[in-house]
């Protein structure tokens, strides 16, 4: 039975790798899986993804 409410005991990213990104065609994007830990173990919630040059806002970068 699952629980109704899952119990989070930390959270953690992985080691950021790079990617390829599909706009700008070339391999300046990142990605960074996201890991939970809770009391039933350890899942994996997703991976983010970030380009340098074509999300310049998530790297604080203007332009
Ligand atoms: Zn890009």
């Amino acid at each position: 039975m699952a629980a109704d409410r899952i119990h989070i005991v930390d959270c953690a990213a992985g080691t950021p790798r790079p990617d390829w990104c599909d706009r700008c065609q070339t391999s300046a994007a990142l990605l960074v899986e996201l890991h939970v830990l809770t009391a039933e173990g350890v899942s994996t919630l997703g991976t983010v993804r970030g380009c340098s040059r074509c999300d310049p806002h998530l790297f604080n970068r203007k332009g």
